[in-house]
């Protein structure tokens, strides 16, 4: 880390679900199905990964769910990635999200490293990411997530979110009608 400040990580724990869901909902991802498929991990011990602490605040989170999870059930793609994880244990990226006001200090990369330590202590091999599109093409975070390992499999799928709103899911960026895709990519961690 290249910032001073006080930086603390801490494993996700049940306690902080209701916070994380406060922030998915603000920077990712609105609407009940969220909460409602966060929550309900949870408590199917089916949700862990890294916190990151600022003066004790929390300051960005990294998190998983067990196996493959696409952000509404969208069939066709899910068995596409189930093929080509194979036999492996994957798990998938359900958010990785820095606050704001502690961007640019280096702390997606250390929350990176990090997660990446933890899926390999819990034996998994793969992980399974639905990186956001931008409707102008961008796809910030690539970069952070390729760096955690060997991409295995990448599809770009511009439309992604085009049924999203019939699951309530409302978009920060687009609104109720999301004209966001997804990259979704399989990364070899080992
Ligand atoms: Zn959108």
């Amino acid at each position: 880390m290249t910032c001073t400040e006080n930086v603390e990580f801490t494993e996700i724990l049940p306690e902080d679900i209701d916070e994380l869901i406060r922030y998915y909902e603000q920077y990712l991802n609105g609407g009940d199905f969220i909460g409602t498929s966060i929550r309900k991990a949870a408590k199917e011990n089916r949700y862990y990964g890294i916190k990151a602490l600022i003066n004790n605040e929390t300051a960005g989170y990294f998190s998983f769910q067990k196996g493959i999870v696409l952000t509404y059930p969208y069939p066709k793609y899910e068995e596409e990635l189930r093929i080509a994880s194979k036999d492996s244990v994957i798990d998938t990226v359900d958010a990785l999200m820095v606050i704001p006001r502690f961007r640019r200090k280096g702390l997606a990369s250390e929350l990176a490293k990090r997660a990446r330590k933890e899926l390999i202590k819990r034996g998994v091999t793969q992980y399974m990411v639905e990186i956001w599109m931008y409707p102008d093409g961008s796809i910030p975070a690539k970069k952070i997530y390729e760096s955690m390992g060997r991409v295995l499999y990448s599809k770009a799928v511009p439309d992604f979110y085009k049924y999203a709103h019939e699951y309530g899911l409302v978009c920060p960026v687009c609104g109720k009608i999301c004209k966001c895709g997804a990259l979704l990519e399989i990364i070899d961690v080992n």
